[in-house]
Protein backbone atom coordinates (compact mmCIF):
# COMPACT_ATOMS: atom_id res chain seq x y z
CA UNK A 1 0.00 0.00 0.00
CA UNK A 2 3.02 2.48 0.94
CA UNK A 3 4.57 1.96 -2.35
CA UNK A 4 1.59 2.45 -4.44
CA UNK A 5 1.49 5.55 -6.79
CA UNK A 6 -2.58 5.76 -6.30
CA UNK A 7 -3.95 7.21 -2.75
CA UNK A 8 -5.25 4.41 -0.50
CA UNK A 9 -7.50 5.39 2.47
CA UNK A 10 -9.18 4.10 4.41
CA UNK A 11 -12.56 5.99 5.96
CA UNK A 12 -15.74 4.92 8.24
CA UNK A 13 -18.97 4.45 7.40
CA UNK A 14 -19.49 7.82 8.22
CA UNK A 15 -16.56 9.21 6.15
CA UNK A 16 -14.02 9.99 8.91
CA UNK A 17 -10.56 9.03 7.47
CA UNK A 18 -8.94 6.32 9.16
CA UNK A 19 -5.71 5.21 7.61
CA UNK A 20 -3.76 7.27 4.42
CA UNK A 21 -0.95 6.17 2.65
CA UNK A 22 2.33 7.65 1.03
CA UNK A 23 0.28 7.90 -2.13
CA UNK A 24 -2.22 9.87 -0.59
CA UNK A 25 -0.15 12.14 0.46
CA UNK A 26 1.60 12.89 -2.96
CA UNK A 27 -2.22 13.21 -4.38
CA UNK A 28 -3.43 15.47 -1.75
CA UNK A 29 -0.49 16.90 0.09
CA UNK A 30 -1.04 16.23 3.43
CA UNK A 31 0.70 13.60 5.66
CA UNK A 32 -0.86 11.26 7.36
CA UNK A 33 -1.68 12.75 10.81
CA UNK A 34 -2.80 15.66 8.75
CA UNK A 35 -5.91 13.73 7.17
CA UNK A 36 -6.50 10.56 9.86
CA UNK A 37 -9.56 11.70 11.69
CA UNK A 38 -10.92 14.24 9.63
CA UNK A 39 -14.35 13.77 7.52
CA UNK A 40 -13.55 13.23 3.95
CA UNK A 41 -15.48 16.08 2.51
CA UNK A 42 -12.00 18.23 4.01
CA UNK A 43 -10.86 16.77 0.19
CA UNK A 44 -13.50 17.83 -1.66
CA UNK A 45 -13.49 20.97 -4.29
CA UNK A 46 -15.93 23.70 -3.49
CA UNK A 47 -19.25 22.89 -4.68
CA UNK A 48 -18.54 18.66 -4.40
CA UNK A 49 -19.63 18.73 -0.71
CA UNK A 50 -22.96 16.88 -1.65
CA UNK A 51 -21.59 14.20 -4.02
CA UNK A 52 -19.24 12.84 -1.52
CA UNK A 53 -21.87 12.38 1.10
CA UNK A 54 -23.96 10.53 -1.93
CA UNK A 55 -21.01 7.93 -2.10
CA UNK A 56 -20.94 7.49 1.37
CA UNK A 57 -24.83 6.54 1.19
CA UNK A 58 -24.23 4.18 -1.62
CA UNK A 59 -21.54 2.51 -0.07
CA UNK A 60 -23.28 1.79 3.03
CA UNK A 61 -25.94 0.20 1.14
CA UNK A 62 -23.03 -2.06 0.15
CA UNK A 63 -22.61 -0.58 -3.23
CA UNK A 64 -19.03 -0.04 -4.96
CA UNK A 65 -18.51 3.24 -7.21
CA UNK A 66 -15.60 2.27 -9.83
CA UNK A 67 -13.65 4.64 -11.69
CA UNK A 68 -15.57 8.17 -11.03
CA UNK A 69 -13.96 11.05 -12.05
CA UNK A 70 -14.16 13.60 -9.13
CA UNK A 71 -12.49 16.99 -9.09
CA UNK A 72 -10.75 17.58 -5.17
CA UNK A 73 -8.45 20.00 -3.50
CA UNK A 74 -4.59 19.74 -3.01
CA UNK A 75 -3.08 21.31 -0.20
CA UNK A 76 -1.51 24.07 -1.83
CA UNK A 77 -5.35 24.70 -3.85
CA UNK A 78 -4.93 23.63 -6.63
CA UNK A 79 -7.95 21.63 -8.88
CA UNK A 80 -6.96 17.48 -8.70
CA UNK A 81 -8.57 15.10 -11.17
CA UNK A 82 -8.43 11.76 -9.55
CA UNK A 83 -10.65 9.02 -10.72
CA UNK A 84 -11.84 6.93 -7.41
CA UNK A 85 -13.18 3.35 -6.86
CA UNK A 86 -14.56 3.00 -3.41
CA UNK A 87 -15.72 -0.58 -2.28
CA UNK A 88 -16.71 -1.73 1.79
CA UNK A 89 -14.64 -3.49 3.61
CA UNK A 90 -16.45 -6.11 5.74
CA UNK A 91 -16.01 -7.93 8.47
CA UNK A 92 -16.03 -11.99 9.05
CA UNK A 93 -19.78 -11.68 9.46
CA UNK A 94 -20.59 -9.89 6.72
CA UNK A 95 -20.65 -6.35 8.37
CA UNK A 96 -19.94 -3.84 6.58
CA UNK A 97 -17.02 -1.94 9.12
CA UNK A 98 -15.47 0.88 6.75
CA UNK A 99 -14.54 1.60 3.69
CA UNK A 100 -11.44 1.24 1.43
CA UNK A 101 -10.98 4.46 -1.73
CA UNK A 102 -8.20 4.28 -4.15
CA UNK A 103 -7.74 7.34 -5.94
CA UNK A 104 -5.60 8.20 -9.03
CA UNK A 105 -3.93 11.08 -9.81
CA UNK A 106 -5.62 11.75 -13.24
CA UNK A 107 -4.92 15.35 -13.64
CA UNK A 108 -1.56 15.17 -15.97
CA UNK A 109 -3.89 13.06 -17.99
CA UNK A 110 -6.97 15.30 -17.94
CA UNK A 111 -4.85 18.32 -19.19
CA UNK A 112 -3.30 16.62 -22.03
CA UNK A 113 -6.68 15.15 -22.92
CA UNK A 114 -8.25 18.82 -22.74
CA UNK A 115 -5.50 20.30 -25.16
CA UNK A 116 -5.52 17.79 -27.58
CA UNK A 117 -9.66 18.48 -27.60
CA UNK A 118 -8.84 22.18 -27.94
CA UNK A 119 -6.31 21.88 -30.54
CA UNK A 120 -8.74 19.59 -32.60
CA UNK A 121 -11.29 22.18 -32.32
CA UNK A 122 -9.18 24.80 -33.80
CA UNK A 123 -8.07 22.22 -36.39
CA UNK A 124 -11.79 21.94 -37.28
CA UNK A 125 -11.93 25.96 -37.72
CA UNK A 126 -8.82 26.11 -39.98
CA UNK A 127 -10.56 23.22 -41.93
CA UNK A 128 -13.83 25.31 -42.59
CA UNK A 129 -12.20 28.30 -43.48
CA UNK A 130 -10.31 26.55 -46.38
CA UNK A 131 -14.00 25.17 -46.96
CA UNK A 132 -15.40 28.60 -47.52
CA UNK A 133 -12.52 29.91 -49.22
CA UNK A 134 -12.85 26.55 -51.67
CA UNK A 135 -16.39 27.47 -51.60
CA UNK A 136 -15.93 31.19 -52.74
CA UNK A 137 -13.74 30.31 -55.58
CA UNK A 138 -16.22 28.03 -56.87
CA UNK A 139 -18.86 30.73 -56.84
CA UNK A 140 -16.19 33.48 -58.46
CA UNK A 141 -15.74 30.73 -60.99
CA UNK A 142 -18.84 29.75 -61.61
CA UNK A 143 -20.18 33.39 -61.85
CA UNK A 144 -16.85 34.09 -64.24
CA UNK A 145 -18.24 31.13 -66.62
CA UNK A 146 -21.63 32.76 -66.36
CA UNK A 147 -20.24 36.11 -67.65
CA UNK A 148 -17.88 34.39 -70.08
CA UNK A 149 -20.92 32.26 -71.80
CA UNK A 150 -23.23 35.39 -71.56
CA UNK A 151 -25.32 35.68 -75.22
CA UNK A 152 -24.74 39.30 -74.65
CA UNK A 153 -20.94 41.11 -75.33
CA UNK A 154 -20.43 42.24 -71.96
CA UNK A 155 -17.72 45.19 -71.65
CA UNK A 156 -16.63 47.71 -68.61
CA UNK A 157 -14.45 50.74 -69.66
CA UNK A 158 -13.03 52.96 -67.03
CA UNK A 159 -13.05 56.88 -66.59
CA UNK A 160 -10.91 57.10 -69.92
CA UNK A 161 -12.40 55.00 -72.01
CA UNK A 162 -9.97 52.12 -71.92
CA UNK A 163 -11.56 48.11 -71.99
CA UNK A 164 -10.94 46.59 -68.44
CA UNK A 165 -13.38 43.54 -68.81
CA UNK A 166 -14.26 41.77 -71.80
CA UNK A 167 -16.14 38.77 -71.95
CA UNK A 168 -15.98 35.70 -74.89
CA UNK A 169 -18.58 36.81 -76.53
CA UNK A 170 -17.22 40.29 -76.69
CA UNK A 171 -14.51 38.74 -78.79
CA UNK A 172 -16.51 36.74 -81.34
CA UNK A 173 -19.05 39.71 -81.70
CA UNK A 174 -16.33 42.05 -82.72
CA UNK A 175 -13.50 40.51 -83.56
CA UNK A 176 -11.38 41.02 -81.67
CA UNK A 177 -9.23 38.88 -79.07
CA UNK A 178 -9.23 39.95 -75.63
CA UNK A 179 -6.06 40.96 -75.62
CA UNK A 180 -6.54 43.53 -78.26
CA UNK A 181 -9.59 44.60 -76.54
CA UNK A 182 -8.22 45.04 -72.78
CA UNK A 183 -6.64 48.45 -72.07
CA UNK A 184 -7.67 49.82 -75.10
CA UNK A 185 -10.56 52.74 -76.24
CA UNK A 186 -13.86 51.53 -76.87
CA UNK A 187 -14.65 53.71 -79.54
CA UNK A 188 -12.83 51.71 -81.89
CA UNK A 189 -16.35 49.57 -81.25
CA UNK A 190 -18.30 52.46 -82.38
CA UNK A 191 -18.63 53.41 -85.70
CA UNK A 192 -16.62 56.07 -87.18
CA UNK A 193 -19.68 58.75 -87.50
CA UNK A 194 -20.96 58.34 -84.33
CA UNK A 195 -17.44 58.12 -82.32
CA UNK A 196 -17.17 62.15 -82.19
CA UNK A 197 -20.45 62.88 -79.14
CA UNK A 198 -19.63 59.14 -77.69
CA UNK A 199 -16.97 60.24 -75.02
CA UNK A 200 -19.18 62.96 -74.53
CA UNK A 201 -21.88 60.83 -73.83
CA UNK A 202 -19.75 58.29 -71.71
CA UNK A 203 -18.67 60.59 -69.89
CA UNK A 204 -22.24 62.56 -68.82
CA UNK A 205 -23.68 59.21 -68.38
CA UNK A 206 -20.93 57.98 -66.15
CA UNK A 207 -21.27 61.65 -63.84
CA UNK A 208 -25.18 61.05 -63.29
CA UNK A 209 -26.54 57.98 -65.03
CA UNK A 210 -28.58 54.96 -63.90
CA UNK A 211 -28.81 51.39 -65.29
CA UNK A 212 -31.11 51.40 -68.67
CA UNK A 213 -31.25 51.12 -72.52
CA UNK A 214 -28.98 53.29 -73.88
CA UNK A 215 -30.31 55.45 -77.25
CA UNK A 216 -33.67 54.69 -76.48
CA UNK A 217 -35.86 54.78 -79.22
CA UNK A 218 -32.47 55.15 -81.57
CA UNK A 219 -31.20 52.62 -84.23
CA UNK A 220 -27.61 51.71 -82.46
CA UNK A 221 -24.89 50.03 -84.85
CA UNK A 222 -21.58 49.23 -83.85
CA UNK A 223 -18.41 48.34 -85.94
CA UNK A 224 -16.64 45.12 -86.15
CA UNK A 225 -12.56 44.58 -86.61
CA UNK A 226 -13.33 44.53 -90.12
CA UNK A 227 -14.82 47.66 -90.62
CA UNK A 228 -18.67 46.34 -90.99
CA UNK A 229 -21.12 47.50 -89.07
CA UNK A 230 -24.31 45.84 -87.43
CA UNK A 231 -27.13 47.24 -85.34
CA UNK A 232 -27.16 46.82 -81.89
CA UNK A 233 -29.04 46.79 -78.45
CA UNK A 234 -26.83 48.14 -75.30
CA UNK A 235 -27.99 48.26 -71.93
CA UNK A 236 -25.43 50.74 -69.78
CA UNK A 237 -24.71 51.18 -65.84
CA UNK A 238 -22.39 52.87 -64.41
CA UNK A 239 -19.75 50.65 -61.41
CA UNK A 240 -18.37 52.78 -58.98
CA UNK A 241 -14.30 51.57 -58.33
CA UNK A 242 -11.77 53.14 -56.06
CA UNK A 243 -10.42 54.58 -59.28
CA UNK A 244 -13.45 56.96 -60.37
CA UNK A 245 -16.69 55.41 -61.94
CA UNK A 246 -16.60 52.75 -64.41
CA UNK A 247 -19.50 51.82 -67.00
CA UNK A 248 -20.49 48.18 -67.89
CA UNK A 249 -22.52 47.70 -71.21
CA UNK A 250 -24.65 44.84 -72.26
CA UNK A 251 -24.70 44.48 -75.99
CA UNK A 252 -26.92 42.65 -78.07
CA UNK A 253 -26.26 41.52 -81.33
CA UNK A 254 -29.91 42.37 -82.78
CA UNK A 255 -29.42 41.39 -86.47
CA UNK A 256 -31.86 38.83 -86.81
CA UNK A 257 -34.32 40.69 -85.16
CA UNK A 258 -34.05 43.45 -87.34
CA UNK A 259 -34.11 41.76 -90.44
CA UNK A 260 -37.08 39.77 -89.50
CA UNK A 261 -38.72 42.81 -88.24
CA UNK A 262 -38.26 44.21 -91.87
CA UNK A 263 -39.90 40.86 -93.54
CA UNK A 264 -42.94 41.07 -91.36
CA UNK A 265 -43.35 44.67 -92.25
CA UNK A 266 -42.80 43.86 -95.93
CA UNK A 267 -45.23 40.97 -96.27
CA UNK A 268 -47.59 43.61 -93.93
CA UNK A 269 -47.57 46.55 -96.75
CA UNK A 270 -47.61 43.88 -99.03
CA UNK A 271 -50.73 42.40 -97.83
CA UNK A 272 -52.45 45.39 -96.60
CA UNK A 273 -52.16 47.20 -100.78
CA UNK A 274 -53.32 44.08 -101.91
CA UNK A 275 -56.42 44.23 -99.53
CA UNK A 276 -56.55 47.86 -99.76
CA UNK A 277 -56.62 47.05 -103.82
CA UNK A 278 -58.80 44.07 -103.71
CA UNK A 279 -61.37 46.64 -101.37
CA UNK A 280 -61.55 49.44 -103.88
CA UNK A 281 -62.04 46.54 -106.64
CA UNK A 282 -64.87 45.03 -104.60
CA UNK A 283 -66.43 48.53 -104.12
CA UNK A 284 -66.43 48.96 -107.75
CA UNK A 285 -67.76 46.19 -108.89
CA UNK A 286 -70.74 46.52 -105.80
CA UNK A 287 -71.51 50.02 -107.45
CA UNK A 288 -71.35 48.98 -111.16
CA UNK A 289 -73.96 46.15 -109.70
CA UNK A 290 -75.87 48.97 -108.13
CA UNK A 291 -76.06 51.11 -111.04
CA UNK A 292 -77.45 48.53 -113.32
CA UNK A 293 -80.20 47.26 -110.82
CA UNK A 294 -80.76 50.65 -110.65
CA UNK A 295 -81.10 51.20 -114.35
CA UNK A 296 -82.52 48.00 -115.37
CA UNK A 297 -85.36 48.65 -112.28
CA UNK A 298 -86.03 51.65 -113.37
CA UNK A 299 -86.57 50.29 -117.21
CA UNK A 300 -88.89 47.53 -116.16
CA UNK A 301 -91.12 49.79 -114.17
CA UNK A 302 -92.16 51.79 -117.06
CA UNK A 303 -94.19 48.90 -119.54
CA UNK A 304 -95.23 47.61 -115.82
CA UNK A 305 -97.50 51.14 -115.17
CA UNK A 306 -99.07 50.41 -118.54
CA UNK A 307 -99.52 46.58 -117.96
CA UNK A 308 -101.34 47.67 -114.53
CA UNK A 309 -103.32 50.93 -115.82
CA UNK A 310 -104.55 48.99 -118.75
CA UNK A 311 -105.43 46.22 -116.46
CA UNK A 312 -107.24 48.63 -114.47
CA UNK A 313 -109.13 49.89 -116.96
CA UNK A 314 -110.45 46.62 -118.14
CA UNK A 315 -111.54 46.12 -114.63
CA UNK A 316 -113.66 48.74 -114.46
CA UNK A 317 -115.57 47.68 -117.52
CA UNK A 318 -116.03 50.80 -119.42
CA UNK A 319 -115.07 48.99 -122.52
CA UNK A 320 -117.24 46.16 -122.34
CA UNK A 321 -118.41 43.68 -119.35
CA UNK A 322 -116.33 40.94 -118.80
CA UNK A 323 -117.26 37.15 -117.84
CA UNK A 324 -116.28 35.25 -114.42
CA UNK A 325 -113.17 33.71 -116.63
CA UNK A 326 -112.04 36.75 -118.03
CA UNK A 327 -112.33 38.66 -114.58
CA UNK A 328 -110.07 35.73 -112.80
CA UNK A 329 -107.48 36.72 -115.46
CA UNK A 330 -107.33 39.91 -114.94
CA UNK A 331 -107.77 39.83 -111.33
CA UNK A 332 -104.21 37.83 -111.48
CA UNK A 333 -102.70 39.87 -114.21
CA UNK A 334 -103.23 42.78 -112.17
CA UNK A 335 -102.23 41.17 -108.89
CA UNK A 336 -99.19 39.95 -110.11
CA UNK A 337 -97.97 43.14 -111.63
CA UNK A 338 -98.83 45.09 -108.66
CA UNK A 339 -96.25 42.32 -107.03
CA UNK A 340 -93.57 42.82 -109.58
CA UNK A 341 -94.14 46.68 -109.32
CA UNK A 342 -93.38 45.99 -105.46
CA UNK A 343 -90.31 43.73 -106.12
CA UNK A 344 -88.77 46.22 -108.71
CA UNK A 345 -89.31 49.38 -106.20
CA UNK A 346 -87.66 47.48 -103.59
CA UNK A 347 -84.32 46.43 -105.68
CA UNK A 348 -84.46 49.85 -106.80
CA UNK A 349 -84.39 51.60 -103.21
CA UNK A 350 -82.04 49.07 -102.05
CA UNK A 351 -79.87 49.52 -104.96
CA UNK A 352 -79.74 53.47 -104.89
CA UNK A 353 -78.72 53.12 -100.86
CA UNK A 354 -76.11 50.84 -101.77
CA UNK A 355 -74.44 52.79 -104.41
CA UNK A 356 -74.92 55.82 -102.23
CA UNK A 357 -77.58 57.90 -104.16
CA UNK A 358 -80.16 58.01 -101.92
CA UNK A 359 -79.96 61.00 -100.19
CA UNK A 360 -82.14 62.37 -96.90
CA UNK A 361 -84.34 65.40 -96.62
CA UNK A 362 -84.04 65.74 -93.16
CA UNK A 363 -86.08 67.60 -90.94
CA UNK A 364 -88.23 67.94 -87.63
CA UNK A 365 -91.04 66.04 -87.46
CA UNK A 366 -94.19 65.50 -85.68
CA UNK A 367 -93.93 61.65 -84.99
CA UNK A 368 -98.25 61.86 -84.19
CA UNK A 369 -98.43 62.87 -87.87
CA UNK A 370 -96.47 60.69 -89.64
CA UNK A 371 -97.72 57.78 -87.76
CA UNK A 372 -101.71 59.05 -88.52
CA UNK A 373 -100.97 59.60 -92.46
CA UNK A 374 -99.15 56.04 -92.44
CA UNK A 375 -101.83 54.57 -89.89
CA UNK A 376 -104.69 55.43 -92.64
CA UNK A 377 -102.63 54.68 -95.31
CA UNK A 378 -102.54 50.29 -93.98
CA UNK A 379 -105.96 50.49 -92.43
CA UNK A 380 -108.01 49.21 -95.89
CA UNK A 381 -105.40 46.31 -96.15
CA UNK A 382 -105.60 45.46 -91.97
CA UNK A 383 -109.58 45.83 -92.11
CA UNK A 384 -109.53 43.44 -95.27
CA UNK A 385 -107.86 40.63 -92.88
CA UNK A 386 -109.97 41.72 -89.79
CA UNK A 387 -106.54 43.21 -87.82
CA UNK A 388 -106.74 46.58 -85.70
CA UNK A 389 -104.48 49.16 -85.69
CA UNK A 390 -104.15 51.43 -82.52
CA UNK A 391 -102.01 54.66 -82.58
CA UNK A 392 -100.25 54.69 -78.95
CA UNK A 393 -100.22 57.42 -76.48
CA UNK A 394 -97.21 58.67 -76.32
CA UNK A 395 -96.71 59.97 -79.94
CA UNK A 396 -96.96 63.38 -79.40
CA UNK A 397 -93.19 64.00 -79.90
CA UNK A 398 -90.90 65.05 -82.38
CA UNK A 399 -87.95 63.29 -84.47
CA UNK A 400 -84.98 64.44 -86.50
CA UNK A 401 -86.03 62.44 -89.81
CA UNK A 402 -86.63 62.30 -93.47
CA UNK A 403 -90.59 62.42 -94.06
CA UNK A 404 -90.87 59.89 -97.12
CA UNK A 405 -88.54 57.54 -95.28
CA UNK A 406 -89.69 57.38 -92.04
CA UNK A 407 -93.05 56.73 -93.79
CA UNK A 408 -91.44 54.11 -95.90
CA UNK A 409 -90.53 52.49 -92.52
CA UNK A 410 -93.98 52.35 -90.75
CA UNK A 411 -95.47 51.55 -93.68
CA UNK A 412 -93.07 48.37 -94.17
CA UNK A 413 -93.08 47.48 -90.74
CA UNK A 414 -97.07 47.94 -90.01
CA UNK A 415 -98.00 46.12 -93.34
CA UNK A 416 -95.75 43.14 -92.25
CA UNK A 417 -97.68 43.01 -88.47
CA UNK A 418 -100.81 43.02 -90.19
CA UNK A 419 -99.59 40.31 -92.98
CA UNK A 420 -98.45 38.07 -89.89
CA UNK A 421 -101.29 38.66 -87.96
CA UNK A 422 -104.36 36.32 -87.89
CA UNK A 423 -108.21 37.95 -87.80
CA UNK A 424 -108.70 39.59 -84.54
CA UNK A 425 -105.63 40.33 -83.77
CA UNK A 426 -104.11 44.12 -83.72
CA UNK A 427 -101.26 45.99 -84.85
CA UNK A 428 -99.93 49.24 -82.80
CA UNK A 429 -97.16 51.79 -82.77
CA UNK A 430 -95.67 53.37 -79.22
CA UNK A 431 -92.74 55.60 -78.60
CA UNK A 432 -90.50 55.85 -75.59
CA UNK A 433 -88.24 58.70 -75.37
CA UNK A 434 -84.66 58.67 -73.49
CA UNK A 435 -81.71 61.39 -73.29
CA UNK A 436 -80.89 61.42 -77.36
CA UNK A 437 -83.46 59.74 -78.92
CA UNK A 438 -86.70 58.20 -79.20
CA UNK A 439 -87.51 54.51 -79.55
CA UNK A 440 -90.63 53.60 -81.87
CA UNK A 441 -92.15 50.35 -81.42
CA UNK A 442 -94.48 48.21 -84.42
CA UNK A 443 -95.73 45.48 -82.49
CA UNK A 444 -98.31 42.75 -83.51
CA UNK A 445 -100.16 39.95 -82.10
CA UNK A 446 -99.47 37.66 -84.84
CA UNK A 447 -97.27 34.80 -85.83
CA UNK A 448 -93.83 35.75 -84.11
CA UNK A 449 -90.57 34.71 -85.13
CA UNK A 450 -88.23 32.11 -83.66
CA UNK A 451 -84.99 33.42 -81.94
CA UNK A 452 -82.32 32.23 -84.69
CA UNK A 453 -84.51 34.36 -87.58
CA UNK A 454 -84.30 37.72 -85.57
CA UNK A 455 -80.86 38.95 -87.22
CA UNK A 456 -81.33 37.13 -90.77
CA UNK A 457 -84.93 38.94 -91.20
CA UNK A 458 -82.92 41.73 -91.92
CA UNK A 459 -80.76 40.43 -94.93
CA UNK A 460 -81.81 40.84 -98.30
CA UNK A 461 -84.33 38.24 -99.74
CA UNK A 462 -84.48 36.44 -96.65
CA UNK A 463 -87.91 35.50 -95.60
CA UNK A 464 -88.64 32.61 -92.49
CA UNK A 465 -89.88 29.51 -94.47
CA UNK A 466 -92.91 29.35 -93.46
CA UNK A 467 -95.70 31.57 -94.95
CA UNK A 468 -99.36 30.77 -93.34
CA UNK A 469 -102.15 30.55 -96.17
CA UNK A 470 -103.92 33.58 -97.04
CA UNK A 471 -100.49 35.53 -96.42
CA UNK A 472 -100.01 38.01 -99.31
CA UNK A 473 -96.28 37.31 -101.06
CA UNK A 474 -93.61 39.61 -100.28
CA UNK A 475 -90.22 40.51 -101.45
CA UNK A 476 -87.70 39.82 -98.34
CA UNK A 477 -86.17 43.15 -99.18
CA UNK A 478 -88.86 45.05 -96.99
CA UNK A 479 -86.69 44.72 -93.45
CA UNK A 480 -83.26 45.00 -95.44
CA UNK A 481 -84.32 48.31 -96.57
CA UNK A 482 -85.97 49.17 -93.15
CA UNK A 483 -82.33 48.62 -91.74
CA UNK A 484 -80.57 50.79 -94.23
CA UNK A 485 -82.99 53.93 -93.84
CA UNK A 486 -82.73 53.96 -90.30
CA UNK A 487 -79.14 53.39 -89.87
CA UNK A 488 -78.96 56.14 -91.90
CA UNK A 489 -80.34 58.52 -90.10
CA UNK A 490 -78.24 57.50 -87.21
CA UNK A 491 -80.93 54.92 -85.15
CA UNK A 492 -80.83 50.73 -85.17
CA UNK A 493 -83.53 48.61 -85.73
CA UNK A 494 -84.33 45.00 -84.23
CA UNK A 495 -86.75 42.75 -83.10
CA UNK A 496 -87.97 41.41 -79.68
CA UNK A 497 -90.27 38.07 -80.42
CA UNK A 498 -91.30 34.80 -79.66
CA UNK A 499 -93.02 32.42 -82.33
CA UNK A 500 -97.11 32.46 -81.09
CA UNK A 501 -97.13 35.62 -79.12
CA UNK A 502 -96.64 38.52 -81.50
CA UNK A 503 -93.38 40.46 -82.66
CA UNK A 504 -91.88 44.08 -80.99
CA UNK A 505 -89.87 45.80 -83.97
CA UNK A 506 -88.22 48.50 -82.18
CA UNK A 507 -85.91 51.52 -84.32
CA UNK A 508 -84.75 54.20 -82.84
CA UNK A 509 -84.16 57.92 -84.97
CA UNK A 510 -82.53 60.92 -83.15
CA UNK A 511 -84.36 63.26 -81.13
CA UNK A 512 -85.54 66.78 -82.12
CA UNK A 513 -86.36 69.35 -79.54
CA UNK A 514 -87.78 71.80 -81.86
P1 LIG B 1 -91.31 40.38 -96.82
O1 LIG B 1 -91.52 41.17 -98.02
O2 LIG B 1 -91.14 38.93 -97.01
O3 LIG B 1 -92.21 40.75 -95.71
P2 LIG B 1 -89.40 41.56 -95.09
O4 LIG B 1 -87.93 41.87 -95.26
O5 LIG B 1 -90.26 42.66 -94.75
O6 LIG B 1 -89.84 40.81 -96.38
O7 LIG B 1 -89.50 40.45 -93.98
C1 LIG B 1 -88.67 39.33 -94.05
C2 LIG B 1 -89.30 38.14 -93.34
O8 LIG B 1 -89.36 38.42 -91.95
C3 LIG B 1 -90.74 37.91 -93.71
O9 LIG B 1 -90.82 37.15 -94.89
C4 LIG B 1 -91.25 37.15 -92.50
O10 LIG B 1 -90.86 35.80 -92.60
C5 LIG B 1 -90.49 37.80 -91.35
N1 LIG B 1 -91.32 38.86 -90.72
C6 LIG B 1 -91.22 40.19 -90.96
N2 LIG B 1 -92.09 40.87 -90.18
C7 LIG B 1 -92.76 39.95 -89.42
C8 LIG B 1 -93.79 39.98 -88.41
N3 LIG B 1 -94.31 41.15 -88.02
N4 LIG B 1 -94.19 38.82 -87.86
C9 LIG B 1 -93.65 37.65 -88.26
N5 LIG B 1 -92.70 37.54 -89.21
C10 LIG B 1 -92.25 38.66 -89.78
Amino acid sequence: METSDDAILGKSLSGIITSWNAGATRVFGYKANEAIGKHVSFLAWPGEEERIESFLEKLRCGERVTHFEVVRKHKNGRKVIVSISLSPIVDANGTIIGIAKIARDITERKTIEQALAANELRLRKLTELEETARAEVLAERKFRELIENAPDAILQVDSTGAIVIANRTAETMFGYSREELMGNGVDVLVPEANRAGHAGHRNSFASAGVTRPMGLGLDLFARRKDGTKFPVEISVSPVPTESGINVTAVIRDVTDRKQAERRVRSLQEKYMTELESRQKEAERLNCLKSEFMASISHELRTPLHTIIGFAELLEEETEGSLNEKQRRFLHHIHGDSEHLLRLINDVLDLSRIEAGGLHLRTESLSLQAIVAETVNAIRPYADSKSVSVREGDHLDVCVWADPMRLRQILYNLLSNGAKFTEAGGEVSVDAAVDESSVRITVADTGLGIAKEECTRIFDKFYQVGFTPVGVREGTGLGLAICKQLVEMQGGTIWVESEPGKGSHFHFSLPHSLV
